[in-house]
């Protein structure tokens, strides 16, 4: 099968390729096209996913369609965006049918579930690597950025913490864990779900807001130094699953809320007055100050903050 068969089969023929709101140009020419209402911004962002750094080289092909998209769409989320459409950068190290169909299935659904036309893409030989584009458009102006947090505000996240972190093992295969408690996790790492309703409702109600991909800490500290203000997070109300607990312990289970990576839960900044306004479910953990960085109290209001924060590529291990 060669690259334009491969392209048309289990891509151009997916129902999520057959274009949608805003989409005016799909799949099979140079470009695709656009249109963005009146009035309104075009939000992109793109995630590149790389076998045995993202994602275990040896996996099941539709999860991994699941979560290649769900990874990128989360940006969207954070920004407040309506979603649009999305292209796919696709480096494949040989052809499987199998492989194909199962991934184009997974990136299927959760582009159905999103409401993201598949708008185009590229198709290349090579070590296994996955790059999602996402488009979306928001009112102009109104976009939830980093950099709006003020002296005042509430803390808060969309959902609970750290049960990617706590599924990693099991993906790895490190460790096994009775279905009950490992399903849930295993479904948030290999599905999780983009908080596009939460981040819409936060529009015009929040000062700033992202997706926590790298860890709390490390993320909020984004917030800090963009809006140049002190965040202050308080251990005890870090909403924690029970499947989490169950299957680190209370200790290591704040330890993945606060750094493991992959929650892709909303975190975000409220005046107090508009936290009835948000309908989504919102955990407050925490405050913000004038200062900077990010503080890490306990119950007793103790500083605790740890040293190290979360991943980061390219960085020297001390
Ligand atoms: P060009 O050479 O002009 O960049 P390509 O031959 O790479 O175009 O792709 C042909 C068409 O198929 C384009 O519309 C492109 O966006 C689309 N496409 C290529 N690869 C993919 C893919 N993996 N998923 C979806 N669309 C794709
Ligand atoms: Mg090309």
């Amino acid at each position: 099968m060669g690259e334009f068969e491969l392209i048309s089969h289990y891509f151009a023929a997916a129902p999520c390729a057959q274009g949608g709101e805003g989409v005016a140009l799909g799949i099979g020419d140079d470009c695709a096209l656009l249109d963005l209402p009146p009035g309104e911004q075009l939000a992109v962002s793109t995630d590149t996913l790389v076998a045995g750094v993202h994602f275990p080289a040896v996996c099941d092909p539709l999860l991994l369609g699941q979560r290649s998209l769900a990874v990128a769409a989360s940006d969207l989320a954070a920004m407040g965006a309506t979603p649009i459409g999305f292209t796919l950068a696709l480096t494949l190290p040989e052809v499987s049918a199998g492989w194909l169909q199962a991934y184009a299935d997974g990136l299927n659904r959760m582009a159905q579930g999103c409401r993201l036309s598949l708008i185009g893409g590229d198709t290349t030989r090579g070590p296994l690597s996955i790059t999602v584009t996402v488009f979306g458009r928001v009112p102009a102006g109104q976009a939830l950025r980093r950099s709006g947090a003020r002296p005042g505000d509430l803390l808060c996240v969309g959902g609970e913490l750290g049960n990617a972190a706590g599924a990693l093992p099991l993906v790895l295969g490190e460790r096994q864990a009775d279905e009950q408690v490992a399903q849930p996790l295993l479904e948030h790492y290999w599905s999780p779900s983009p908080q596009f309703g939460l981040g819409q409702q936060l529009r015009g109600n929040a000062t700033s807001a992202l997706d926590i991909s790298d860890g709390l800490l490390a993320d909020c500290g984004h917030i800090a130094k963009a809006s140049g203000v002190a965040l202050e997070v308080n251990l005890h109300q870090l909403p924690l699953s029970s499947a989490l607990v169950d299957l680190l312990g209370h200790e290591a289970a704040l330890q993945a809320a606060l750094a493991g990576g992959d929650d892709y839960v909303l975190a975000f900044t409220l005046p107090p007055a508009r936290l009835a306004t948000v309908q989504a479910p919102v955990h407050v953990i925490g405050r913000v100050l004038e200062g900077q960085g990010v503080t890490l109290r306990d119950r007793q209001g103790q500083d605790i903050t740890p040293r190290q924060r979360g991943y980061q590529h390219f960085r020297e291990t001390p």
